[in-house]
């Protein structure tokens, strides 16, 4: 194995002084990327984040310095602007510095925001993207983002609560149908997207999933409507990291077929050779 992958030629070289603003996915260490694995494996300061497995934090060379930044929701460990520091300074020192990130770092990760403080202050960056929860999570809980026939889009969004407590979100766009809505953050907010979801239009019968720790080892699916989300959350006391699925999509694969982590059972016995035949 590994020697396939050493047929790929490493361009990601991680120089002192430097930073990989790198994505380490959902959770499940296989879904990192060969670019991603090259970065952790160079990396002398890691600054990582609540999201990051342990999986994933047990890959990191030995000798490599870490730190926690990682945020609970409305809690900040390290406010933004502190990592931003920390990032930059620790490049300044001539480390090789790895910002590690759940996801993605450009989907709702506020790499952003780094790379920009970063290139302000003179310092270098690397940018590994990652497989985003949206994608991964309900691939292992096995359901397809879209599908022809079913859903013709895909909406990746926000359900974080703004500061003053609303969700200003297009509702009526997020209302068609045809269309699967991911809500990242959105636990909280359950009511408000279900109640705003259905009075802009969308059915309440419509399948809704939300994904609990996904591509981990621990992953949790509960499966309802639009209209029964919120009371499964709440019966089950149900705490983020967790992902917000809407949309026919989520019923498209008969959940007898659907196993653990993207494990898709097959009920029948294959086809004999004689009866394809036929
Ligand atoms: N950059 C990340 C998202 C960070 S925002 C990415 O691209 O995936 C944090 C939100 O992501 C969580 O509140 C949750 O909605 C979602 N999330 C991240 N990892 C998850 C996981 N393993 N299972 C379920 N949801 C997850």
């Amino acid at each position: 194995m590994s020697k396939t992958i050493d047929k790929i030629a490493a361009k990601g070289i991680l120089q002192p002084g430097e930073v990989a603003l790198v994505g380490s996915g959902p959770g499940d260490p296989e879904l990192l990327t060969i670019k991603a694995m090259r970065f952790i494996e160079q990396a002398e300061v890691a600054i990582y984040d609540r999201l990051v497995s342990d999986e994933i934090m047990a890959l990191l060379p030995d000798n490599c310095e870490k730190y926690y930044v990682g945020k609970q929701q409305a809690q900040h460990c390290v406010p933004q602007d502190g990592i931003n520091q920390m990032l930059s300074e620790q490049a300044l020192l001539g480390k090789r510095v790895l910002r590690l990130k759940g996801g993605d770092p450009f989907v709702f990760g506020r790499g952003g925001e780094e790379v920009e403080h970063l290139l302000a202050n003179g310092v270098n960056c690397h940018v590994a993207p990652g497989i985003t929860a949206a994608s991964a999570c309900t691939t292992y809980a096995g359901i397809p983002l879209t599908h022809r026939g079913v859903a013709q889009g895909c909406t990746f969004i926000t359900g974080h609560l703004q500061n003053d407590g609303q969700l200003n979100l297009p509702w009526q766009s997020l209302s068609s149908p045809r269309q699967t809505v991911v809500f990242y953050m959105g636990i909280n907010s359950l009511p408000t997207i279900a109640k705003e979801l259905i009075a802009h239009g969308r059915d309440g019968n419509t399948p809704a999933a939300l994904i609990r720790n996904g591509t981990r080892e621990n992953q949790e699916v509960y499966r309802g409507t639009l209209a029964t989300l919120a009371k499964l959350v709440k019966q089950h006391n149900i705490k983020p990291p967790a992902l917000i699925v809407i949309g026919d999509v989520v019923e498209q694969f008969d959940s007898k077929h659907v196993g653990k982590l993207g494990y898709m059972k097959a009920l029948v016995a294959p086809a004999t050779a004689q009866q394809e035949a036929v």
